[in-house]
Order: structure tokens, then C-alpha cells, then sequence
């Protein structure tokens, strides 16, 4: 059954150069695609503030109520594959089939778990070989000695998404020098075979596809020729995603390709984008020897999404002391969720707070902010939440949880507390019974322990240390 009450979510649109409410085409269902990685080595930080971003939007969607297809493309084969391939001695095949597994474990690794399925581009030639068919068809495309190019004169709105012009192409990364292109910025859909290249037969010769041609080849099959949701990081706008909706629009004379399309900020690295052909990256691999899950998705989250981000050591160390306080104050509230006492911590208003800041173009800087101001709120009373305070704060900690995944559960001090607890209860016991010599007996063992005890009327609270 489709919800009826999903959330108004609003976020900002490459496309309109607005803050759009999201209207899914199918109610109550958005279809996401996004630009995955080449695989050809192990991913790097950068490539992970990507990731993450729209592993959150999507389990946000999900949390605000909507059913989420999140569709992703493998790039398999490409240039850097077949260079690494050679440099190596080690086939194209192994290279791409080994840095997938490599990328899944990191996917796993980082708590990236949203994505519905994996395309790989090597299983889609059908469906790449059609669309090229279908472009040649209408006259959007051309076959020369060396291959088969789009003609993007003949696509007058090129540069809608991006708002550059096409003389800005620079010929370079991914776009194919060649003399027999009618124009340079025509970028290539079919790659004629070349000596020691792999290929795949097609009415063109042997070759394989361009980079471009596997996105839309890959989203209709699963969506058809319009979907919800495109995103990718903004080094991808142009030329790629421009292209993407060229190819398109030319096959299904439909518009857009997608209706919303999500961009995220570069992380950067000195003074440039964090890049593997630049030399100015750090693994994820590596990162997250150092640091946990948590801490590397606190980290990339907080800051606007669109923005560029900094990585430098020192501003690594002190998100995560800012995340330290968010984390002790979670395990705060787990350890007082069952006392009585009285408390004026209001969680609903912070709730409200934090799905305001999600709604708003998905603002989880501002998330991180009110969940530090509630931390706050949380040391101010000593811990010494009750009963429902203590519950409405883990639900907060918990909702914010869910999406962005920056919360060690079932951590030291919450399992600790929960043992704690335990003890105690059954101390309570003995007392009923009246056997005190076994009660103190627990009581002497809890604080050799460093657990100091506090019997009260209104119960007993306990404190570590
Ligand atoms: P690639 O394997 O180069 O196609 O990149 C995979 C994804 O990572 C794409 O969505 C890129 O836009 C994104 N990406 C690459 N470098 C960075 C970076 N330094 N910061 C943020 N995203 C990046």
C-alpha cells in the first residue's frame, strides 16, 4: 500500500537551480539512480562523501515514508580498467571483478547498505547496443572509422543542467579526441575495437561503449525513459550528466531523463578536489583502519551537502570529539531510559527541529548542531533523565540514526549500563527477601567495581566512577 503521508521533502535542484518540493512520478515511490564508481582500484574518501550522502537520502526518503528504488551503475570496463589491466599483467576482467568485491566491502564496511542493486555496464550491451540503434536512427548519431558519436548540434538544450556552453568542453578526461568527429565536442557511444582492447560484437563492428551511453542504457532498463531522482557528485554535471539526458531525450523525446537532480560537494584535499589521477587522496580502505564507520559518516555529513568539504587531520579529530559528545549523550539517555526522576527535556521539539533541518534541502549540518544542543541539554541534567525524556531522547538519537548512521549501538557504556541494571535489580531482590548480608555483598562488588550507589526514596540511582 502506498503511504499517504509521506513527508513534504524539499531539496535543491541542479535542473531548476531551486529548492523543489520532491512529487514522485509513482506515489509513494522514488526511483534513484546514481553514478557509481570505476572499478579499478579502491575507493578514496572523496568518492565516499558521495556514497554516503545519497545512502542517506535514500534511507531519509524511506523514513519519510516512501517505498525507494536505488539503482547504481558499475563503469566495468573504461580506459583506467584496461590501463590498469596492462600495467599489471592482470586481466581486465579480474581487475574490475576484484575492485567491485573491494568496493562492496568498503560499501558494507561504511554502513552503505540502501542500494536495491548494482549494475554492472558488461551486462547491459543489449540495451546499449539498442539505444545507439535507436540514436542512429533519428539522426542523433554518426559512425566514423573509429567509432560512433553523438552529434550534440543536433541537441539544441545542451548545457540546460549545467548552464555552460558547449565551447567549454575541454577535450581531456573521458572525452575522445578524434579527426573524423563532425564537431569536437561530440562525444563517443561505441568504441571501435583497437588491438589488445576487449570487445563486444554490434552492428558497428567490435567495440565497446562509451562511458555516457551505459547510465541511460542501464536506467531505462529498469525504469523506462523518465525516473525520479538522478545524483552523483558535481564533477559529473558536465559533460556526463548532460550527455546522459541528450541520449535520452533524443531516444524517448522525453525531457529530463530525471526530474530531480541531486549534486554533491567535492571532499578536498589541500588546495583541490580529492582526486586518484591527481595524487591527492586517502583511501577509505585506510581510513577506516583509523577511524570507525561513525566517525568517517559524521565527519563527511556534516557540512551542506552541495559545499565543498576540507579533510585535513585536525578537522577529522575534532568532528570526532564533537560526535564523542553526541555518542555520550546517547549512551546517557540508554542508561537512564528506566529511572523516575523528574525532568523538563523537551525531545519532541528537537525532533521537530531535525526533521525541519532534513526537509530543508537535507541540511545535516544542522541536524548535527541540534543534536549537539540537545547533548548539551542532556550533561546540563546530569543524565538524570526519566522515563519518557530519557525515551524521547533515543528516539531523536535513534530517527537521526537511521538515516545518517553515526551512532555506535550497543556501545561500552549502554551495554555497561544495561548490566548495571541488571545487578541491581537483582540486589532489589535480595533486599525483598530481606537478605541483606547477599545485598551488600552486591553493593561491595558493584563499587570495588568503581559503580558508586545511592539508595533514595524514590529508588536507587548509581554513577560510574
Ligand atoms: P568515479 O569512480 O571517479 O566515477 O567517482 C565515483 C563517484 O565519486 C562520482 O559520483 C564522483 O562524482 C564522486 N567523487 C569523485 N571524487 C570526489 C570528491 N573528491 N569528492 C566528492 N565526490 C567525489
Amino acid at each position: 500500500m502506498s503511504p499517504v503521508n509521506s513527508l513534504i521533502v524539499n531539496i535543491y535542484n541542479t535542473l531548476t537551480r531551486r529548492l523543489e518540493e520532491i512529487v514522485p512520478m509513482k506515489r509513494g515511490r522514488i526511483r534513484l539512480f546514481v553514478c557509481g564508481p570505476t572499478v579499478f582500484n579502491f575507493i578514496h574518501l572523496g568518492n565516499a562523501r558521495t556514497f554516503v550522502l545519497f545512502d542517506s537520502l535514500a534511507k531519509y526518503l524511506t523514513a519519510s515514508g516512501y517505498e525507494v528504488f536505488y539503482l547504481q551503475n558499475i563503469t566495468d570496463i573504461d580506459d583506467k580498467t584496461l590501463k590498469v589491466a596492462a600495467q599489471t599483467g592482470v586481466p581486465w576482467q579480474d581487475v574490475s571483478s576484484r575492485f567491485f568485491e573491494e568496493y562492496l566491502r568498503d560499501m558494507k564496511a561504511l554502513g552503505v547498505d540502501s542500494v536495491n542493486v548494482y549494475a554492472k555496464a558488461t551486462l547491459y550491451m543489449d540495451e546499449i547496443r539498442s539505444q545507439i540503434r535507436r540514436l542512429m536512427n533519428r539522426g542523433y548519431a554518426y559512425e566514423t572509422q573509429d567509432g560512433v558519436y553523438f552529434h550534440v548540434e543536433k541537441f539544441r538544450d545542451m548545457g540546460e543542467l549545467s548552464g555552460q556552453k558547449l565551447d567549454k568542453v575541454v577535450p581531456g578526461s573521458r572525452v575522445v579526441p578524434s579527426e573524423q568527429k563532425i564537431n569536437p565536442v561530440d562525444f563517443v557511444l561505441w568504441k571501435k575495437h583497437k588491438a589488445g582492447e576487449p570487445s563486444w560484437d554490434s552492428p558497428w563492428g567490435p567495440g565497446r561503449p562509451g562511458w555516457h551511453i551505459e547510465d541511460t542504457a542501464i536506467t531505462e532498463s529498469f525504469f523506462g525513459s523518465m525516473y525520479d531522482i538522478h545524483g552523483g557528485g558535481k564533477d559529473l554535471v558536465f559533460p556526463h550528466h548532460e550527455a546522459e539526458i541528450g541520449q535520452m531525450r533524443a531516444i524517448s523525446g522525453k525531457k529530463h531523463l530525471a526530474r530531480y537532480w541531486i549534486h554533491g560537494g567535492y571532499l578536498n584535499m589541500g588546495a583541490d578536489k580529492m582526486s586518484k589521477s591527481a595524487g591527492n587522496f586517502i583511501m577509505l580502505r585506510e581510513a577506516l583502519k583509523k577511524y570507525t564507520r561513525q566517525q568517517i559518516r559524521f565527519f563527511l555529513l556534516n557540512a551542506n551537502y552541495a559545499s565543498d568539504l576540507l579533510y585535513t587531520e585536525e578537522l577529522f579529530k575534532a568532528s570526532c570529539e564533537a560526535l564523542d559528545r553526541i555518542q555520550h549523550a546517547y549512551d546517557m539517555a540508554l542508561e537512564n531510559v528506566d529511572r523516575r526522576e523528574s525532568n523538563t527535556l523537551s525531545t519532541g521539539y528537537y525532533l521537530s527541529r531535525i526533521k525541519g533541518h532534513l526537509d530543508n534541502n537535507f541540511d545535516t549540518r544542522s541536524v548535527f548542531a541540534t543534536l549537539l544542543e540537545m547533548s548539551s541539554e542532556i550533561f546540563r541534567t546530569g543524565g538524570r533523565l526519566q522515563g519518557d525524556s530519557a525515551s524521547g531522547a533515543i528516539e531523536t538519537f535513534q530517527y537521526v540514526d537511521n538515516i545518517l548512521g553515526i551512532l555506535a549501538q550497543g556501545s561500552a557504556a549502554s551495554d555497561t549500563g544495561r548490566i548495571i541494571e541488571g545487578i541491581l535489580r537483582l540486589r532489589e531482590e535480595f533486599r525483598r527477601r530481606k537478605d541483606f548480608s547477599t545485598s551488600d555483598m552486591i553493593r561491595r562488588i558493584l563499587e570495588d567495581s568503581g559503580v558508586r550507589i545511592e539508595d533514595d526514596a524514590s529508588g536507587t540511582k548509581w554513577k560510574i566512577g
